[in-house]
């Protein structure tokens, strides 16, 4: 069934099977030479993920641009039992968008789909298509005096497909929730090319299972999302920022509790360990300590009111900052005094990545426990990975409201990254996973589990939750063509593959 694939671009390690080049012999007729991309230089940015971890294959990327399209190759690809991996703008942290790297699965982008089709400002709503970049809608929503209020370091890439079938989160979620609570519609093609028509924003629906919220979070693997009709709010008029230096993360974590007992207006509490402060200091250019004094835990806490709000944020932190002094919970505090401040504190939060790097390679984790255990985790499970791998440093820092933080564990001084990386990283991971399962999270709060976190699901998700998971996977996707080998695996995966 394998045949050479002997296009004159086509790398020579690539074979493609007779149903493959069935489907790129029906997608070249049915959307020209446009839709279709094979040339070697062309696909490559699209076989690899962002971080340059995952290398795949595909003979071809298909880019149909209209819902009938996408539901013709869908049909088509599920007769010829074809795989497709669904790509939006590739910024997947888990390799859920990068094809196999046997060449097994054809990528379908939906970046030509990207039109706006409605921005109902009276009723918050936007109905937007899946290649939609997020700051593309960010823009067109701000023209109308709207906001989508999700955001995250990938927006200029970032589209909405890939927002929708990872169930994003970012800065904003404490008050606005992930793309779960920001979805009011989805529309959808499933893998025999059926059309899931759910843009409606229904208040009320009982039909049964949620097939929205299934499709949402899915990362592909039941369909293609092709539209979601998505909740705007108004547009930010004024927004104040405040950094806060305290003891504890349990004192942060009080500190929200008291300040979300007086108002609503929080976008963001992030906390930041003050030696990743240290860091972003001596690292980064550009950046100053926002506090005098040293302190052991620092809050960044955001509050914004929108368009015809009466609301000052800027005295209701003032307000908040005071009680907080009064009853011992914050050390020392600034409020931002222009937006050029506020940039400044951000700035801060947004290099802490970049700034641990620069000390060094670490093995990174993105995780959830309950939002009440998260401080004496962040304490408890740092000092248990840095004794069981002496010479590490072990630091969690992030959404401490959402209960979900960046946890990292950096390798010892001086040693070789590939190396240590190639040794230790799947040791520390499984004993950092083991903690976060033993304290009733999740191994991936945000990101996903992609092809990078299968295996660690299959060994550590409930017989329960697996089951369920293979069931639902079986009954929409029976000849596994939507993005197989990510998230969940029919019959357990087996390692090394
Ligand atoms: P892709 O990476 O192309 O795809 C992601 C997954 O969705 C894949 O499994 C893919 O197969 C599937 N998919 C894509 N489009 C469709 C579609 N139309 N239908 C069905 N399946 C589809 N994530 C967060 O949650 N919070 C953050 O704060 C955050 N910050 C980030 C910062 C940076 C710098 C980067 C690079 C990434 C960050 N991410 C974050 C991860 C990433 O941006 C999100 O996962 C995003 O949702 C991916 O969108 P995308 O269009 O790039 O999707």
């Amino acid at each position: 069934d394998e045949l050479a694939w002997d296009h004159r671009h086509a790398s020579p390690s690539t074979m493609v099977s007779s149903s493959q080049k069935a489907l790129i012999d029906f997608a070249r007729e049915r959307l020209g030479e446009r839709g279709v991309v094979v040339d070697r230089d062309d696909l490559a940015p699209w076989l690899t993920d962002w971080r340059g971890r995952y290398h795949g294959d595909a003979p071809a990327l298909l880019q149909p641009d209209t819902l009938a399209d996408v539901a013709a190759i869908l049909e088509r690809a599920n007769a010829l039992g074809v795989a497709l991996v669904p790509q939006g703008g590739n910024t997947s942290m888990v390799g859920g968008a990068t094809p196999p790297a046997d060449g097994s699965a054809l990528i379908l982008s939906l970046r030509r789909m990207n039109r706006i089709r409605r921005i109902d400002a009276d009723q918050n709503l936007a109905v937007a298509e899946a290649g939609v970049i997020l700051q593309n809608l960010h823009e067109a929503a701000e023209a109308q005096g709207r906001r989508f209020p999700l955001t995250l370091g990938a927006r200029g890439s970032a589209t909405i497909g890939g927002l929708v079938s990872t169930n994003a989160g970012g800065t904003q979620v404490l008050r606005h929730g992930t793309m779960r609570a920001l979805v009011a519609g989805v529309e959808a093609v499933l893998p025999d090319g059926a059309i899931h028509d759910g843009l409606a924003p229904l208040k009320k629906d009982n039909r049964g299972y949620d097939l929205n919220q299934l499709l949402i979070g899915a990362e592909g693997t039941l369909g293609i999302i092709t539209a979601a009709t998505l909740r705007l709010v108004p547009a930010i008029a004024r927004r104040a920022v405040a950094w806060v230096g305290l003891d504890h993360p349990r004192t942060a974590l009080n500190l929200l509790r008291r300040i979300e007992a007086r108002t609503d207006a929080i976008e963001s509490f992030e906390i930041i360990p003050g030696d990743s402060l240290a860091l972003v200091l001596s690292a980064i250019p550009d950046t100053r300590a926002p506090l005098a004094s040293e302190h052991r835990w620092h809050v960044l806490i955001e509050a914004v009111s929108g368009e015809g709000e009466e609301l000052d944020p800027k005295k209701l932190l003032e307000t908040v900052l005071a009680d907080a002094f009064e009853a011992g919970m914050a050390e020392d505090a600034v409020i931002a005094a222009s937006e050029s401040q506020a940039e400044a504190l951000w700035k801060l939060r947004h290099s802490l990545s970049e700034a641990e790097r620069s000390a060094g390679p670490a093995v990174q984790h993105d995780i959830s426990v309950p939002v009440a255990a998260m401080p004496d985790f962040m304490i408890d499970a740092a000092r248990e990975a840095e004794a069981r791998f002496p010479g590490t440093h072990a630091t969690a820092f992030g959404h401490l409201g959402d209960g979900n933080v960046h946890f990292h564990v950096r390798a010892p001084q001086g040693a070789g990254w590939d190396r240590w990386y190639a040794q230790e990283a799947e040791t520390i991971s499984r004993f950092v996973n083991d903690l976060v399962v033993a304290a009733g999270g999740s191994i991936s709060a945000e990101h996903g589990i992609g092809q990078m976190k299968l295996h660690e699901l299959e060994r550590l998700g409930s017989p329960a939750r697996l089951s369920m998971l293979r069931a639902v996977k079986a009954a929409i996707d029976p000849r596994a063509i939507c993005n197989p080998g990510k998230l969940v695996s029919l019959a357990p995966a087996s390692r090394g593959t």
